[in-house]
């Protein structure tokens, strides 16, 4: 069931469980806690709840077309729910379809976006539910729009108000909203999303302490780490080929992790490095030199490591043809 999905946060997944299976959910609710530790997911499977077809025990099912349409995200701006009863309101959502927002949720996106959809009852007759992501930053007067609202929603539609920063919520709205609080997430369930998210173990560890339980910080961590890991990867071959002597080559052989997929990344992102200075000379009307040689070198390496020959072997025979190609 959809909150399933939301992992090591029992007290505020079992504080709405409860209440939907007594059917006591309040009509406004408001979720703190840190950026990346399931809020949203929640709020989610919140949604689910109220538009899912086959209800199980209060629950989404998570598989029918609704709750699917509640959790796709359209492809076209505004990018938001497909499902008619899924609102989300955020900072700049709607940009691309006239809402102008530099700063702030507007009152114009409040009543344009949320307070007309409202007249309407929910779409196929069961619940709607609002998200507002982020949402201390409604202002005073966006905030004084909705009040009436927030306090007495019409029939079957709730509001879910994420925050990290709850104490920067104005109070008219906090006092209208129950609280829920988030926590950041233990290293033990990090580890699991992590890994199912197919960040390598070895870089969790790295993260985890920078990452204060966070799946989004710990997330960007690992990728500005996969970043320069790259880079130097580009720059060390660059130097092996260059060196006077083959030594540069042999140490980093000796130094590469002798994982094929972590070649494989390394290799794909040393080819389009490559290919792309390749260009650039040409459209600068210089001839690429050794580049294009290069290039191929690395597109066989990659074909050996696809026919199983040992990632070492793979890297100090593309080495040595590059050297030669120099
Ligand atoms: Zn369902």
């Amino acid at each position: 069931m959809s909150f399933d999905r939301v992992l090591g946060q029992e007290f505020a997944v079992g504080t709405l469980r409860r209440a939907l299976q007594g059917g006591r959910l309040h009509h406004a609710y408001r979720f703190e806690g840190p950026d990346g530790v399931g809020k949203e997911m929640a709020a989610m499977a919140l949604a689910q709840a109220h538009v899912c077809e086959r209800p199980v025990e209060g629950e989404g099912c998570g598989r029918c077309g609704d709750c699917r349409r509640a959790q796709t995200i359209s492809a076209e701006a505004p990018h938001v729910p497909q499902h008619p009863d899924v609102i989300v309101l955020e900072q700049g959502l709607y940009n691309e379809i006239g809402i102008e927002e530099k700063q702030g949720i507007s009152v114009k996106q409040i009543r344009q976006v949320l307070l007309a959809r409202l007249h309407v009852p929910p779409h196929a007759g069961r619940g709607r539910v609002v998200i507002i992501r982020n949402a201390e930053e409604m202002n005073q007067q966006s905030a004084n729009a909705l009040l009436k609202t927030l306090e007495e929603p019409p029939a079957r539609t709730h509001f879910i108000l994420l925050t990290s920063k709850g104490r920067m919520l104005l109070d008219t709205i906090r006092s209208r909203a129950l609280p829920v609080r988030f926590a950041p997430l233990r290293d033990e369930v990090m580890r699991k999303i992590l890994a199912a998210r197919g960040v390598p173990a070895s870089t969790v560890e790295q993260v985890l302490e920078l990452a204060g339980g966070s799946v989004s910080a710990a997330l960007a961590f690992a990728d500005a780490e996969e970043t320069e890991a790259r880079a130097a990867f580009v720059e060390g071959v660059r130097r092996a080929i260059l060196a006077p002597d083959a030594s540069e080559a042999l140490a980093l052989v000796q130094a590469r992790d002798k994982e094929k997929d972590a070649l494989k990344d390394r290799l794909a992102v040393l080819a389009a490095t490559f290919a792309r200075e390749a260009r650039q000379q040409e459209l600068a009307g210089i001839a690429a030199r050794q580049e294009p040689d290069w290039v191929r070198a690395v597109l066989g390496a990659l074909r050996e490591l696809e026919r199983n020959v040992a990632p070492a072997l793979v890297l100090e025979t593309m080495l040595l043809r590059m050297r030669q190609a120099a």
